[in-house]
């Protein structure tokens, strides 16, 4: 296989194969798993970049051409609602704020499924200014990435100076009630001793808190199983100022695994994608930016649902094709595995 500058995987399969997929329109795989949360990814492009994830000079811009319309957008989410049983849109990048059309985005897909909720994953930057105008679009929520509340750790981890403006984004974003406020933080070396601050100013903010395993995602590849930080690892650091007991899961397919902190209400999540994986309940599918679709972050098989949409293939004929592609989902990643080969896109060019 050739690479395209972008880690974008430059040969793209074909139409997918429906053999034995049993007759239902939802997005069935061979291992019983059904799709039913859509994560729309709007933007390559990124106020922050953080070093999980971007290389320091940003992703090469994807040319506006390939890029998908805010019609194409809405027009594929609508199909996604109405024919293949998705229950929960999630808007992501890159940064979504970057999009200056988000809030016709959102609005498009509001008025079209106005019952699924809509949310953005966002990294806060600029969010203040945007927060009511996205919720008055018909937005139900925002997942704040947050990974340290030191301004040094933050610019180092970030390579810009932003903290205030993610803080003022936070506020923005209670006070437009984009709620719960979900904060996310990837678990690095270098902020896990801040983790216990970092769940203090979540507390005190009204935000839930969640932990993110860092995956090899990143455009450095810098990524080394030996070096990352644990779940565990974070438990004992966090066990140190606070009382921590498991509740487990909201619902099976819930990612992130829930402790209570001194004694409740309010809980710290844990969503250990590396060291207890969950793609046994997995229930995501994904469109990048470009409009391929996928249905692993991890697995480089994409097809190319934005050729099909302008050649004018029907909504009959786009479902297809989502199905297959669904239907040929593959079990799961293999971080693990000795032979674990990292995919061709980045986070930020599939969109977390
Ligand atoms: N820019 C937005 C943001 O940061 O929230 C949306 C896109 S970002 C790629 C989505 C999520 O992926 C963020 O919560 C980010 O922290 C997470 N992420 C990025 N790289 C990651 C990695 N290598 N491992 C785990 N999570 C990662
Ligand atoms: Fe940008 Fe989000 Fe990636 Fe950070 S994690 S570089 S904010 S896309």
């Amino acid at each position: 296989m050739t690479l395209v500058d972008m880690g974008i995987p430059a040969v793209r399969s074909g139409h997918p194969s429906l053999a034995g997929r049993p007759d239902t329109p939802l997005l069935l795989d061979k291992y019983g798993r059904t799709a039913r949360d859509l994560r729309v990814s709007i933007t390559e492009k990124c106020s922050l970049r953080c070093t999980y994830c971007m290389p320091e000079e940003g992703l090469p811009p994807i040319p506006v051409e390939e890029l998908l319309t805010a019609a194409e957008i809405v027009r594929l989410v609508t199909l996604a609602v109405r024919e293949l049983g998705i229950r929960e849109v999630r808007f992501t990048g890159g940064e979504p704020l970057m999009r200056r059309d988000l809030e016709q985005i959102v609005a498009g897909c509001h008025a079209a499924v106005p019952d699924v909720p809509l949310a953005i994953t966002s990294n806060g930057v600029g969010l203040a200014h945007r927060a009511a105008g996205l919720a008055a679009a018909g937005l139900h929520r925002v997942n704040i990435s947050l990974d340290t509340v030191d301004a040094r750790d933050f610019h180092r981890l970030t390579r810009r100076d932003r903290l205030d403006s993610v803080f003022a984004g936070v506020r923005a974003a209670h006070a437009a009630g984009l709620t719960p406020v979900k904060v996310n933080a990837v678990l690095m070396r270098a902020t896990l001793a801040g983790a216990p601050d970092l769940l203090r100013w979540c507390l005190d903010q009204g935000c839930e808190l969640r932990f993110i395993e860092e995956m090899p995602l990143d455009a450095d590849h810098e990524w080394a199983r030996g070096a990352m930080v644990t779940a565990a690892e974070l438990l004992e650091v966090l066990g140190t100022r606070f009382d921590l007991v498991p509740v487990g899961r909201s619902d099976p397919s819930a990612p992130a695994e829930t402790w209570s902190v001194d004694g409740g209400p309010a809980t710290v999540g844990i969503i250990a994608s590396v060291t207890r994986k969950f793609c046994d309940s997995c229930d995501r599918t994904r469109l990048t930016a470009d409009g391929m679709l996928r249905s692993c972050l991890f697995s480089d098989q994409e097809f190319d649902l934005r050729r099909a949409l302008r050649t004018g293939v029907d909504d009959a004929g786009l479902a297809e094709i989502w199905r297959g592609a669904m239907w040929n989902k593959w079990a799961g990643h293999g971080i693990d595995a000795a032979d674990f080969v990292p995919p061709e896109r980045t986070m930020g060019a599939i969109g977390g």
